[in-house]
């Protein structure tokens, strides 16, 4: 088991409708030397990559993006989630429909963070079903700039989101996958990496 994995299996509880409860060391309170030791491994695994600018979405992958920036010296943006439909113009947005809230956002990143020529870091803290990674990933096309990479702290494999974002041919790395979680007995299977 890797460092994150440990991590897991030693707070994180499984809940019923498959959701794995982490928020002890990173949606709620927030472990900073294992976001520490996340960014290193993320730096190991996208090494050689032309990458000059993070982009995640509030709110949970804010805070890891920051401590992962700081491997690669580069700024960090953010998503914001928003209701307005009436959005001006200097605006990149996305639909993205909320796993965990079960509601749709509009996520918006102003013009003038993202261009044609950043090359994106895409990081959040979970993967389930991807939408909203192609709600990121929409944002960055429509930018004209070019996804090089994609961190993700936990993937949860019995869910479509990793297996749609692998076929659209983008570099996924996820530093825990889940295969299979019990909320009754609380155990969890990691995929073999
Ligand atoms: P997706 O868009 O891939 O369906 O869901 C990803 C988003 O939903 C993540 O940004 C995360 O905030 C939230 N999420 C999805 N599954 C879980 C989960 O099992 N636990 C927690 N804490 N958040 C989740």
């Amino acid at each position: 088991m890797n460092f994150l994995e440990e991590k897991i299996v030693k707070e994180g509880i499984v809940k019923e409708g498959n959701v794995l409860k982490v928020d002890s060391f990173l949606n709620h309170q927030m472990d900073i030397e294992l976001f520490n030791d996340m960014g290193k491994e993320w730096k190991k695994r996208f090494a050689g990559k032309n990458i000059n600018k993070i982009l995640t979405i509030e709110a949970s992958g804010i805070g890891i993006a920051c401590i992962v920036a700081q491997h690669f010296g580069v700024p960090v943006v953010f998503a914001k989630k928003s209701k307005s439909i009436n959005l001006e113009g200097d605006m990149y947005t996305a639909e993205v429909e909320s796993f965990t809230h079960k509601n749709k956002n509009q996520v918006i990143v102003a013009k003038k963070f993202l261009s044609e020529e950043d090359h994106i870091l895409l990081i959040d803290d979970f993967l389930a079903n991807g939408c909203a990674l192609q709600g990121l990933i929409q944002i960055v096309q429509s930018a004209g700039a070019t996804v090089e990479g994609i961190g993700i702290a936990i993937e949860k494999g019995f869910q479509t989101g990793g297996k749609i974002i692998r076929n659209l041919g983008y570099q996924l790395e996820s530093l825990a996958i889940v295969d299979d979680m019990n909320a009754a007995t609380g155990e969890i299977v990691f995929r073999e990496q």
